[in-house]
Formats: C-alpha cells, structure tokens, sequence
C-alpha cells in the first residue's frame, strides 16, 4: 500500500487535479502510468499480476486518491469493479486471460445503465444473443464512467431469459462512444454514452457463461462499486477538513480566526464526526470483505449510504466555511461538492440504499 500510496501522491495534487477537472480529461499518459503500476485496481491477486491488497488497504489508498481527485477515483473503482467482475464470475481461463491485462494497465468501464433502465436494472434491454461461436450485442449504455478511456466493456444484458456478462473490446466494430457533455461532478472522469449496433464478440467472452440471473450479475459488480465509492468518500470529506482547516486557522474576521467563532468550530466538528463516521462504516464493511463474513453485502450497502451522504453534507459545510474563497470553480472544496453530490445518485442511490437497508433490518429484526 505505501507504495502505491507514494505513486497516487506523484500522479496527482490539487493543482492537477483542478487542471483535469477544467479539462474534462485525466492525460492519457497519466491513466496508463496508473494502471501500469497496479493503482487502479489493487485488489487484484498476485497470481494475477495485481498488487493483491486486502479491501482495507486498497480502501485507504482510494480515499487518499479520492481526497485529491474524484475523477481519477472514479476511474479505479471503474477499472476494479471491471476486475471484480472478471474475477467473481469469470471461468479459469478468461480470469487467467483477463486479469493480467487489467492488472497491467488495459482500462475498463462497466456497463449497466441505460435510458429506460437506471434503478431499475431489471429492465435492461441491451441483447446479448449467441450465433454460432459468437455473441452478438445490440443496445445503448448511459453515463459509463471511464467509457472515454476504456479499452474494454464490461456489458450486461439479457440473454434468452437471464443475463449476461460480457467483455467487448471498445473499438470493436459496431461500438460508438459518446462523451457525456459537461457532467455536473467528476468532470474528468470520461462518461460516456454507448451505443453497442450488432457488435460480434466470440461467445468465450461471456463471463461465466450466460442466462444467469439479473441479481447475481449485477449485484457481484455493484458491491465493489459501493465499496469503492464509499472509500472515495472519506477521501472527499478528507479533502474539506484539510481545506477547512487551513483556511479557518487563518482567515480573520471580527479580530480572530474563523477557527474561533464557535459557530464556524462547530462546522469544523461536524465535519470531523462526519469523516469519522464515514471512516468506520468503511473500515467494517472492508473488514467483512477481507473476513468474508456473510455481512459482507449489508454493511457495502450501509457504507455506501452512510459515506455518500456525509460526503454530500460535509463538503456543502465546506464550502460554508470557506464562503466567497470557495465558491468558485478551481477551489478543491468546490469541486468536492459538485463530485459528492453525485455520489449520492451512483452504484445504487441513497433511496435504493435505504431500500436495500430496511429489507435486511427487517429481516435481521424479527
Ligand atoms: P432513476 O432510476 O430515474 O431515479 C430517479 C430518482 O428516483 C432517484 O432519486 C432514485 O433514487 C429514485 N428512485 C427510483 N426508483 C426508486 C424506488 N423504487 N424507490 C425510491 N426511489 C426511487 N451507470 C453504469 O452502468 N456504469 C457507470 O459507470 C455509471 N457511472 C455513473 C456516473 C455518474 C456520475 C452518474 C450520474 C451516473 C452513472 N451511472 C453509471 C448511471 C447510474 O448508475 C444511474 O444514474 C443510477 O442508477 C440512477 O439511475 P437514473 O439516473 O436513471 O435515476
């Protein structure tokens, strides 16, 4: 972990990061070089070429990511939930075959999402179909982080009456990818609109077979996805304190620091009960990843929802704290509240999180 820890804090600081996010776009060089040296998705195992980190470390190298640029965070959790995916569902081979190159540096994005189908992926009407020893897969995709730099698709679909799984090469013929136009948040993140017209991939490249079910597919993704998101979030609230701090500890008003008002202390409280919060819902749901514990999934959920709203909150106390000084594009706190809003709206939304929440509080609470 330090030293992954060592190549995020070379890649990218606030100044490259405000840079990214004015520029819509991450350097191609800087996404290769991340992937390269294992910072994208570290979780990946040694016997694969990954770094092999457990989820609480691979957490707290996300946050330190997320606390600098949620655009290159969106990118790991993109190209991790892509490893995630090939791992948990994939056969031998394909994990032997994919692994290493995701591990090496090939970026990926994953895509569910569509126009007709956001919460509600069971509507999905993307078509994977078998032809002879090929697949062939027609649909459109919506808002795919990383899709911009992505040499492969992690596409899901349906496929006779289940779904499927599978990985398409970006520039297969067929593939059209269309950046997303002045996202709100994570502008460097290159989302993209697909659009998948009769494209033919050979039928090894449907992970772990096909007709499974919706859940399964989708939920074995999603989970890394929420983990993943949740770590960016102590990031984001990481960021605000250290802003918040520098800021309240100098700023005079009224003859003293803003850090002396106790109006503006009891922001900078809450957003410290805020990270912390955050932190600890984090660190037990990595815990259950790293125990396998069969609570691994509710307290993905639990932290997602908890990091996602704390993140939303805390960096609108930020930029409170800081007032005219961070309202303005080009302030980090700035761009933590249009990245954290967002947050709440992905990888499940804190309205599917609580619905998610209640069905197990309900059944653990008999
Ligand atoms: P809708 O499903 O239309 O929901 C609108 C509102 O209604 C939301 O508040 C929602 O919570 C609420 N709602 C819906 N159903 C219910 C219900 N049953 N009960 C209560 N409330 C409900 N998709 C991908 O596949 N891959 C990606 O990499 C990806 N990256 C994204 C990055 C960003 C920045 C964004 C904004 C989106 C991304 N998405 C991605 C899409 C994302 O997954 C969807 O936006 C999300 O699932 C919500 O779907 P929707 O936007 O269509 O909202």
């Amino acid at each position: 972990p330090d030293r992954l820890r060592a190549v995020a804090a070379e890649l990218v600081d606030d100044s490259a990061a405000d840079a990214w996010d004015r520029a819509g776009r991450i350097p191609e060089e800087t996404v290769r070089t991340a992937g390269a040296q294992g910072l994208m998705a570290a979780q990946i195992p040694r016997r694969y070429g990954g770094p092999g980190l457990s989820s609480a470390d691979n957490g707290e190298l996300t946050a330190f990511v997320g606390s600098r640029c949620s655009s290159l965070r969106s990118l790991m959790t993109s190209q991790g939930m892509a490893a995630w995916t090939v791992q948990r569902l994939g056969e031998r081979q394909q994990r032997a075959a994919l692994l290493p190159r995701l591990a090496g540096g090939a970026q990926a994005a994953v895509a569910f999402s569509e126009p007709e189908a956001g919460s509600d992926l069971s509507a999905m009407a993307t078509r994977i179909e078998p032809d002879g020893d090929s697949v062939v897969v027609t649909g459109e995709k919506v808002w795919i982080t990383a899709a911009c730099y992505a040499d492969l698709l992690v596409v899901f679909g349906r496929y006779g009456d289940g779904a499927a799984a599978v990985v398409v090469p970006a520039t297969a013929p067929g593939v059209t990818v269309e950046r997303v136009p002045e996202p709100m948040g994570c502008r460097a993140a290159g989302h993209a609109h697909l659009r998948l017209d009769g494209v033919r991939v050979p039928a090894g490249d449907v992970l772990g077979g096909a007709g499974q079910s919706t859940d399964l597919l989708v939920g074995t993704a999603l989970s890394y996805g929420r983990m993943s998101v949740a770590w960016g979030c102590v990031g984001i609230l990481r960021g605000c304190l250290a802003a918040v701090g520098r800021h309240a500890r100098t700023r005079q008003q009224f003859g003293k620091p803003l850090a002396g008002h106790q109006l503006v202390a009891r922001h900078v409280a809450e957003l410290l009960a805020a990270e912390q919060t955050a932190t600890r819902a984090c660190a037990h749901a990595s815990h259950c990843w790293d125990t396998r514990s069969p609570e691994m999934v509710s307290a993905t959920v639990l932290a997602k929802y908890v990091s996602s709203r704390q993140a939303a909150a805390g960096a609108a106390t930020a930029v409170q704290v800081l007032a005219s000084a961070g309202a303005r594009d080009g302030h980090p706190v700035a761009r933590a509240y249009r990245d954290a809003k967002l947050m709440e709206i992905i990888e499940g939304s804190s309205e599917i999180c609580e619905l998610l929440l209640a069905e197990h509080a309900l059944s653990v609470y008999t």
